[in-house]
């Protein structure tokens, strides 16, 4: 009998709302007409005509607030000119799809998707899979990889005796284009688990401008399209961190630095988020619904430039106390001194003990150096160059690059000082000429590019169909 209902109460399709055919009605809850709130959170709904659904409460408070006055509306607003009744039956269905909640799976059906302990990858399967995408950072995968197998199994056990284990939230650190953002991308791809990234540049306190702290839960909502639980055993990264330490000398308030790690500590540690579904902000004329985030995991990341200054005045200062007082600029130029860090260098830099207690796992990821760079450029199972090589493979032409080009390459992207990140489009900057000749000239069959190209004093060679060099071949 129930089943039968709610067969019949879905609204009917309104089609391009997705685009997608496959978009079934009986995904959606039915949200309150005049709370916005979705049947998960105000219960039953009356249904009127057209779609329209009204919870319980607010039918309620309706009959109400019409039994409190002796005034008939409806008498009165047919003698009203220019007033009538709302007409609900031209506003049924207006509730777009990407603001409506999912349906919470029943038991039985979700079988696949939930975590289950024994799927979950040992950590050293975790950290194989990260191999095949991520070069060096050896130590950073490896912490992660732990992390991330115990955080889920946590999940999977959902303990709630006298020894709970704790959320295991990451903070890294590490200089731009070091892959920290591709690292949790990876991460969540292998696991399947959704994925919200935020620039803590853009959270402010709730009420000053700028995107308020929840909205990082409404991001990973959606991007778990809308589906709650899915929500709930998500990652969520939050990029830029440093840029929310605590101002130094500033009399104003500080919403978007100490505020804002305030605001995140509930989020961090784990309770109820009332979200608005499919958008940013809530307003009244959007559904909420609520999110758990004890089982969301949290990753912060941020380059935390001056940190080292911060660690090495540390390290300074207790080497010059006693005896074996070391000379001051012992560690200058050690590029190993970011993982020296500390909690209490941290806080130095802005941090509050707080938010640092939340983030219990705290790891480095090193500079690449030059060597690094040619690998990201080639070994990765996406490299850059492999997506080269497939773009023109499709034109049936080999593309081959020279070890010394590599270099090169490699070498100009130390210069740029933004780590990997510059790889792409300074291979894009040389590759652009040579995607845009080689279709026009069917004849060409080889493209290798020389270390010449790249350095300004010469050009690609270019070998035409049949006179490929087969030397060259075993190198790509
Ligand atoms: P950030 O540390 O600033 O978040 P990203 O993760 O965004 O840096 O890195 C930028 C790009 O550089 C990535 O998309 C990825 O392609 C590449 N990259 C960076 N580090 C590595 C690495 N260690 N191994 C492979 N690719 C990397």
């Amino acid at each position: 009998m129930a089943e039968d209902y709610e067969k019949q109460d879905g609204p009917e399709e309104i089609p391009g709302e997705t685009g997608d055919p496959k978009d079934t009605e009986n995904e959606y809850e039915k949200v309150c007409f005049l709370c916005r709130r979705p049947e998960s959170r105000a219960g039953k709904m009356f249904e009127l005509p057209n779609h329209v659904h009204i919870c319980t409460e607010c039918m309620q408070k309706s009959f109400n607030a019409m039994n409190n006055s002796n005034v008939n509306y409806m008498d009165l607003m047919k003698h009203m000119p220019n007033i009538s009744m709302i007409d609900l039956t031209n506003m049924a269905g207006q509730v777009p799809k990407k603001q409506q909640v999912k349906k919470k799976a029943k038991k039985k059906e979700k079988a696949p998707k939930t975590i289950d302990l024994r799927n979950i990858p040992a950590p050293h399967r975790i950290k194989a899979s990260l191999d095949d995408y991520i070069i060096g950072q050896e130590h950073a995968k490896k912490v992660m990889s732990v992390a991330v197998y115990n955080h889920y199994k946590r999940v999977a056990t959902d303990t709630m005796d006298e020894i709970e284990i704790e959320k295991s939230n990451m903070l890294m650190i590490g200089p731009t284009g070091s892959g920290k953002t591709y690292l949790v991308k990876t991460l969540a791809k292998l696991l399947d688990v959704p994925l919200a990234i935020t620039d803590a540049t853009s959270l402010t306190e709730a009420g000053y401008i700028g995107d308020d702290i929840e909205s990082v839960v409404s991001k990973l909502l959606a991007a778990a399209d809308n589906d709650v639980e899915r929500a709930e055993h998500g990652i969520i990264f939050i990029d830029e961190i440093d840029k929310i330490a605590k101002k130094r000398n500033t009399n104003q308030r500080d919403v978007s630095g100490e505020a804002v790690q305030q605001g995140m500590l509930k989020l961090l540690e784990g309770s109820d988020i009332e979200v608005p579904v499919g958008a940013n902000s809530k307003n009244a004329m959007v559904p909420l619904t609520t999110v758990n985030t004890r089982n969301i995991l949290f990753i912060c990341g941020g380059a935390y430039p001056e940190l080292e200054n911060i660690i090495k005045e540390r390290l300074n200062k207790q080497a010059s106390i006693g005896f074996h007082a070391d000379l001051k600029d012992k560690y200058d130029g050690d590029d190993t001194l970011l993982e020296k860090v500390t909690v209490e260098d941290l806080k130095n830099f802005g941090m509050i003990p707080e938010f640092l207690g939340r983030l219990p796992v705290i790891f480095t990821l090193r500079g690449l150096t030059e060597e690094m760079l040619v690998q990201i450029l080639k070994e990765p199972k996406n490299a850059i160059l492999k997506q080269y090589q497939k773009l023109l493979a499709l034109d049936e032409v080999k593309l081959e690059f020279e070890e010394g080009a590599l270099e090169a390459i490699a070498k100009k992207a130390m210069e740029k000082k933004t780590g990997a990140r510059a790889l792409r489009a300074i291979l894009e900057e040389y590759m652009l000429d040579i995607m845009y000749e080689i279709p026009k000239d069917d004849s060409i069959g080889q493209v290798i590019i020389t270390r010449e190209y790249i350095e300004g004093t010469g050009g690609p060679q270019i070998l035409l169909r049949g006179q490929e060099a087969p030397l060259l071949e075993s190198k790509a």
